[in-house]
């Protein structure tokens, strides 16, 4: 970023500071939450799993499959050069939206779960062998186990594994601990899915450099919530999903530092990777598109780069303000309810509140929450490790985006308390 690129960085945070938070106008920017389910209000409190679209965002994607769509970087006609030149300049709003130093550090995925398995396969595989120790933590996501485990079975190297309290707040000095000759990697999720938890990232990438360890962080759970500055966290790999930042699915980000990226293998071979092809031998594209092939979720990008310009015009810092007043309201009114039991109350956390009901199963907490119009998530999370070291078959998950309002917090409890009401 230059000089001037920082001034007005700055002064449009600090216009955006200025302005107030808009949760009507906002709100109105949603058309899927204006409306019922079984006869009620939607109240759409699922947002971990997937995030709804605004408008603009929508239009976006229209604009693009009407007037703009071709396939990208291989042809000289002007649709295809219009749409070459929109996918690319959504790249650059991911660099600008993560401040990534370089476009090229961008590499469009599926998704979180892609963005992971490319760096299992790229870096994984060529840099990790027999012997060798990868970092975990427990509250992982399986999408940051799962490929990391397929890599130890495949290498003979092993896992190890950062626990965590009982609040759901990572041990840090048992972290430091893991660290030997043999450590070769770190992944860590910025948010836990299952708790909200948000992790101390950047002094756990401070630690694993001081072994010269490289660290991948799943922001899946972070970028939605709060601002993330991967040049400030100097983490070597970012991760995270389109559909969970109000953009669409089938796309999403790997970010990496360029020299790291530039000595991993492909992960996938085809067209757009190469620089020249014969059979006596093939030479890779360079990065990014070394490890884009095949033709790429071209208006899902472009999409996604709508995203970000529309949670960049209403602000991060202003999204984390107003979810975290309505985690705090949620946490006291429902921690209130006797019978209640909050699952994760680590001292920093984002906007997802995780509960049991004594004597009431998760699902059909979420089932009798549906009849209310009420959307809620119930189960493991995908965060089956949490879920034993917390010795609980499931929970139900309430997790909020910056559109939620505090109404719609009333609305859980009071729908919580009928539900209590339906066992008593
Ligand atoms: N990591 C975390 C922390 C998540 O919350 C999720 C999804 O819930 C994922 C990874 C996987 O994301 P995706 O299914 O979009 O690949």
């Amino acid at each position: 970023m230059n000089a001037r690129q920082a001034d007005l960085g700055r002064a449009t945070a600090a216009a955006q500071a200025a302005q107030p938070f808009d949760l009507e106008r906002i709100r109105a920017d949603f058309p899927i939450l204006q409306q019922q389910v079984h006869g009620k209000p939607l109240v759409y409190l699922d947002n971990a799993a997937s995030s709804q679209m605004p408008q603009p965002v929508i239009d976006r994607l229209v604009r693009y499959q009407t007037a703009q769509h071709a396939n990208i970087h291989r042809a000289v006609h002007m649709l295809s050069e219009l749409a070459t030149t929109e996918y690319e300049a959504a790249r650059c709003k991911l660099q600008g939206f993560l401040n990534a130093a370089e476009a090229r550090e961008v590499i469009f995925t599926s998704g979180t779960t892609d963005a992971i398995n490319l760096v299992m396969h790229g870096h994984g595989r060529k840099f990790i062998r027999a012997g060798d120790e990868i970092i975990l933590t427990t509250m992982e996501h399986h999408a940051n186990i799962v490929p990391w485990q397929m890599l130890a079975e495949e290498t003979g190297a092993t896992i190890r594994v950062v626990p965590m309290t009982h609040a759901g707040e990572l041990c840090l000095d048992a972290y430091g601990a893991l660290f030997n000759a043999r450590t070769r990697f770190v992944g860590v999720t910025q948010v836990s899915n299952a708790l909200g938890s948000i992790n101390p990232v950047k002094a756990m990438i401070a630690t694993a450099h001081a072994h010269g360890v490289p660290v991948l962080v799943d922001g899946a759970q972070a970028v939605p919530h709060m601002p993330v500055d991967v040049q400030d966290l100097d983490c070597d790999f970012y991760v995270f999903s389109g559909h969970k930042l109000c953009g669409p699915t089938g796309i999403g980000v790997l970010y990496g530092k360029a020299a790291l990226l530039e000595a991993m293998q492909p992960f996938k071979g085809g067209g757009d990777m190469i620089l020249s092809v014969s059979f006596e031998g093939t030479v890779y594209n360079t990065i990014p598109h070394k490890f884009e092939a095949g033709t790429p979720p071209i208006a899902a990008a472009i999409g996604l780069g709508a995203a970000v310009d529309y949670l960049g015009a209403i602000g991060l810092p202003a999204i984390a303000r107003h979810e975290h007043a309505l985690l705090q309201q949620a946490t006291a009114q429902l921690g209130a309810l006797p019978g209640v039991r909050l699952v994760g109350t680590a001292r920093h956390k984002a906007a997802v509140l995780s509960f049991v009901l004594d004597g009431v199963h998760p699902h059909d907490v979420g089932t009798l929450l549906d009849q209310d119009g009420i959307a809620v998530r119930t189960g493991h999370h995908c965060a089956q490790p949490v879920m034993t070291r917390l010795k609980l078959p499931a929970t139900v998950r309430a997790s909020f985006a910056f559109y939620n309002s505090p109404a719609e917090v009333d609305a859980l409890v009071a729908g919580v308390r009928a539900v209590q009401k339906v066992f008593a």
